[in-house]
Formats: structure tokens, C-alpha cells, sequence
């Protein structure tokens, strides 16, 4: 089988790569070990154009999200279903501080657009605080996993994946053709999430690994359609089924569940509702984040044909449609890519 391109891992980076290259009439072919583990099938989802506790925008947002609109509509369309809802997250301004901050950014021309001008309520009796909140706007919640399910099953069906773990030891690279398991691709990119830390042709790369945690809850009587931001994250998932997340660990990174992170979460869920609710899941990931805070979007310095799109941090779910686009319009097109992402910076 001759491809353009092999794609090592269908996280959100290799998904959104994939979609992409699938846009620009380009052929690849998935090369993903499947896992329950990854960052991208525990994230929350939630994407969101500001920094929560400073009330600043994020890094180069109005780009990123100008695009995440039309990528993930395409998407949409594409895979037939409605993967992302715009719903904003409601942010707990919990003391005067909180609320004149928010008042005195939101009248900044640079973060109007993303600040609700007036402070919010939200009537809800199994919420322990119904005001006051601050609305914040462009933000919302993929459904990552059925983003991820629908695709992988696009790709098994076309005989675009490969359910394997690949072994460097098996990759034949030379300088025009790229050989794993009888595939021929002119080219690879490696978009492997926190396992791109072994990785030895992208090695070196200052990544600053962070595990994440999150519960599961059913709560019966909540009855609530909206994302609160407390703290934590708190999120309806469905079926009276909410989720909340997610915790900071950069010491520990096995996918065990850890007791003081549940702790954690549930001290959380405690500062949010007031109604009853059960624990039905504590799942871990570990976050590909990067000392810098900045992804890491390259081609090898040695061999041309070797691509890494990786360090998503905190932020795949807006980042990886836009890098995605970024790096193949500089592959295919002659675009350039900022300094600020390249693995030599
Ligand atoms: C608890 C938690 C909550 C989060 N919440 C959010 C959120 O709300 N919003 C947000 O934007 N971000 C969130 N994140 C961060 C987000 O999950 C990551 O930025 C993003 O998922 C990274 O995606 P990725 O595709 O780079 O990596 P991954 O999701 O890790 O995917 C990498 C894939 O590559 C595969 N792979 C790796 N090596 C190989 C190999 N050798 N052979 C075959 N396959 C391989 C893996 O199996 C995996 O499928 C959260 C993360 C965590 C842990």
C-alpha cells in the first residue's frame, strides 16, 4: 500500500492531521494502538479562550479559534454527527476581587468579545452558589470521544488503520520513502501524546509531562445544561451523567488513579452542588505539555520526510485544528511555521 503520509496516533493531533490531509486530496494511512488511557479519550473536551484564573486571553486564541469553527463544522459534516456545542462556560467569581477583575478585563477591546459584560445567574437549586457568574463566550465542549470513535471506524472501514504499536525498530526511513508493515509513505508524522517522550528521532524535546484526573458522576436531580467553571471544571456529559477535572500531577506518571487527586475532585464537586450525586468513574491521561507551553510543530532536521506535531499541553482540543492546518500548509503550500512552535526554539 503507497500513501502520502503514516500518522502515529489517532489522538485529537493525529485525527485533526488526518482530516486535514483528507481535505487536501492526500492519502495516509493511522497507525494507533488503541487505549483508554490517552489524553484525548479522558479529556473533558472543554475548549475555552482564556486563561481562567487570570481572565487573559490565550496564547494566539483569536487565530486558533477563528479556525476551530470551521474545522470541527466540517467535521460535522463530514462524519455526520454533532461533535461540539457552543454553550460558554460559566465561571464562579466568588469574592468582590473576582467580580471587579472580571468586570475591569471584560471592558479591555481585546477580551470583550469573550466576557459576558454583566455578571450572570444560574437558577438551579442543586447548585450551592447560583450567582454570581461571569459568562465566558466562544467556549464550549467537544465530544472528543465520539469525534475519535467516528473517525476510527471512517478509517477500519477504509483500510486506513492499523490497530499496532509501532516499533521504530521496524521503520525503514530513507530519504524519499518511509516504510512500516508493507505501507509506503512518502512521509510520517508522529502525533503520539505523552509517548512521544521515547520517541528517538524526536528526542530531546523539553516536554514537562502532566497527569490529569477526572470523575464521573450521576446526579439525578441536577438537571443542569451548563459547563461551571469552580475550581475545577464541571461538565454535563449526558444521561444525567456530569463530569469534573481535571487535576495537576508532575511527579507521578503511571495511569494509576491516585486517592489524594479523588479527594481533590470531590472536595470540588462539594464546593459546586448541593445535591446528591454518585461517582461512576475516576479516569486518569497524561497531558503532552511542554516546559514552555508551546507545541511543537516541525519536520527532522535531518530527514525531510519526518514530521512531529505533539506538546498539546492543555489545550488539544482548539490547538490541534489549527497546527494541523499550520504544518500542512507549510508542507504542501510554502507556508512558514512561527519559531515560536518549532522543536528548535
Ligand atoms: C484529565 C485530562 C483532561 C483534559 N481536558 C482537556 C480539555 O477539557 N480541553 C483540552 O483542550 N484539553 C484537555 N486535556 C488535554 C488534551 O487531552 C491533550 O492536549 C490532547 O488530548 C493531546 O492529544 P494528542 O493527540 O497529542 O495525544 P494523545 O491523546 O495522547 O494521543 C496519542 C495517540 O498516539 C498513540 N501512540 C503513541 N505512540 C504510539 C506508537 N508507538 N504506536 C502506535 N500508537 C501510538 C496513543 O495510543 C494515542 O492514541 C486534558 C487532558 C487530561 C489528561
Amino acid at each position: 500500500m503507497k500513501v502520502d503520509f503514516i500518522i502515529v496516533g489517532q489522538g485529537i493531533a493525529g485525527t485533526s492531521f488526518a482530516f486535514e490531509l483528507l481535505k487536501n486530496n492526500k492519502t495516509f494511512v493511522l497507525v494507533d494502538k488503541f487505549s483508554t488511557h490517552t489524553a484525548s479519550r479522558v479529556a473533558l473536551g472543554v475548549y475555552n479562550p482564556l486563561i481562567l484564573k487570570w481572565f487573559t486571553k490565550a496564547w494566539d486564541i483569536d487565530n486558533q479559534l477563528d479556525y476551530f469553527y470551521i474545522f470541527y463544522n466540517q467535521l460535522n459534516h463530514f462524519l455526520g454527527d454533532n461533535l461540539f456545542s457552543d454553550i460558554g462556560i460559566y465561571k464562579f467569581l466568588k469574592n468582590p476581587y473576582d467580580q471587579n477583575n472580571w468586570l475591569t478585563k471584560q471592558s479591555s477591546s481585546c477580551r470583550y468579545q469573550y466576557m459576558s459584560k454583566d455578571l450572570c445567574s444560574i437558577n438551579n437549586q442543586g447548585l450551592l452558589n447560583q450567582n454570581p457568574y461571569g459568562l465566558v463566550k466562544s467556549a464550549g465542549k467537544v465530544n472528543v470521544q465520539l469525534l475519535l470513535n467516528l473517525f476510527r471506524d471512517y478509517c477500519i472501514n477504509k483500510n486506513l488503520l492499523l490497530d499496532t504499536k509501532l516499533d521504530y525498530n521496524k521503520l525503514k526511513i530513507n530519504s524519499n520513502s518511509i516504510r512500516f508493515e508493507g505501507i509506503e509513505a512518502n512521509k510520517i508524522i508522529f502525533c503520539q501524546g505523552y509517548a512521544g517522550i521515547d520517541n528517538p528521532y524526536f528526542n530531546n524535546l523539553n516536554f514537562k509531562p502532566t497527569k490529569g484526573e477526572i470523575l464521573t458522576i450521576y446526579s439525578k436531580d441536577l438537571k443542569l445544561d451548563k459547563i461551571i467553571h469552580s475550581g475545577f471544571l464541571f461538565t454535563p456529559i449526558g444521561n444525567d451523567h456530569y463530569s469534573i477535572g481535571a487535576t495537576y500531577d508532575w511527579k507521578d506518571m503511571t495511569i494509576n488513579p491516585n486517592v489524594e487527586a479523588k479527594t481533590k475532585l470531590i472536595d470540588g464537586l462539594n464546593s459546586i452542588l448541593q445535591t446528591e450525586f454518585t461517582i461512576i468513574n475516576h479516569q486518569v491521561g497524561i497531558r503532552p505539555s511542554t516546559f514552555d507551553r508551546r507545541p511543537f510543530v516541525d519536520v527532522h532536521k535531518k530527514y525531510n520526510n519526518l514530521y512531529i506535531l505533539n506538546g498539546l499541553g492543555t489545550r488539544g482540543i482548539i490547538l490541534a485544528p489549527y497546527l494541523s492546518k499550520l504544518l500542512i500548509n507549510s508542507i504542501y503550500k510554502n507556508g512558514t511555521i512561527n519559531n515560536e512552535i518549532s522543536i528548535n526554539r
